[in-house]
């Protein structure tokens, strides 16, 4: 499986830095939108055609949603590679009508995109098959229904997991299980000491899942820029003792 980072900025997109959104891409199969925040479509236009993706959302607030209004657009209306399939999405219940909120032409409109896209609910610990991964959402700790996300790649048994946005949690470990690459936010960045409870964690308790979890390498993810990536990093190699590697825009790995 390759994995492309769109955007990994937290909270909020950073200048040359989307906020949250990666590309996921089994051999053979049409590639998967992991997240999508701000400036994430751009992004996505030099590495895949967007027309074929799928979509799964860790969880819908903001900074890892707002560009699938404008996905809607070149699916729809894009004059030489218009969408030509459903394609898949999965998300919170209630995604339908907060996505379509999005995209609506009236101030109390929901725009019904069942056209262009099949919509699935998450339930709790059941796997989705999709673009030939199979995805396992575990419950977050955080303000809105959110996941932590198990990848796993059908031809290789390959995993990736995903934190989402989450405060410590045993469902990220039990996500994160063996994973071959553990992308972890780590918004709070040295220390989750004196910030908000239950919403996020600092690269010390992503370091902490990390070693729990037993992954081979851990890959923060969601830092915001105001927040000092270098002391993230180090907080977590503290805690864990594999590979830490900061994620940036554009890079992209086998899984
Ligand atoms: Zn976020
Ligand atoms: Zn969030």
């Amino acid at each position: 499986m390759k994995l492309d980072i769109l955007g990994c900025s937290g909270s909020l997109a950073a200048p040359g830095n989307p906020a949250s959104g990666y590309l996921l891409h089994s051999a053979g199969h049409r590639p998967v939108i992991m997240d999508f925040g701000p400036g994430c479509l751009a992004a996505l236009q030099q590495v895949a055609d967007p027309s074929t993706a799928h979509v799964v959302f860790s969880h819908l607030h903001a900074d890892h949603c707002m560009d699938f209004p404008s996905l809607l657009v070149w699916r729809r209306y894009h004059p030489q590679q218009p969408a030509t399939a459903r394609n898949t999405l999965i998300a919170p219940g209630f995604a339908p009508d907060r996505l379509g909120r999005l995209s609506a032409d009236e101030p109390d409109g929901v725009d019904d995109f069942s056209d262009t896209f099949d919509f699935s609910p998450w339930i709790p610990a059941v796997s989705q098959r999709v673009g030939g991964l199979t995805i396992t959402p575990r419950p977050a700790v955080h303000p809105t229904e959110a996941y932590c996300l198990r990848v796993e790649e059908q031809s290789t048994g390959k995993v990736l997991a995903y934190s989402g946005d989450t405060d410590y949690t045993r469902n990220c470990v039990a996500a994160a299980r063996g994973a071959d690459v553990f992308l972890c936010e780590a918004t709070w960045g040295a220390s989750s000491e004196g910030k908000v409870a239950d919403m996020h964690v600092s690269g010390r308790e992503a370091g902490i899942m990390a070693r729990e979890a037993g992954v081979k390498h851990l890959l923060l993810v969601h830092i915001p820029p105001w927040v000092d990536p270098g002391e993230a990093k180090t907080a977590a190699e503290k805690q864990f003792p594999g590979p830490v590697t900061l994620a940036v825009p554009g890079m992209s790995l086998t899984v």
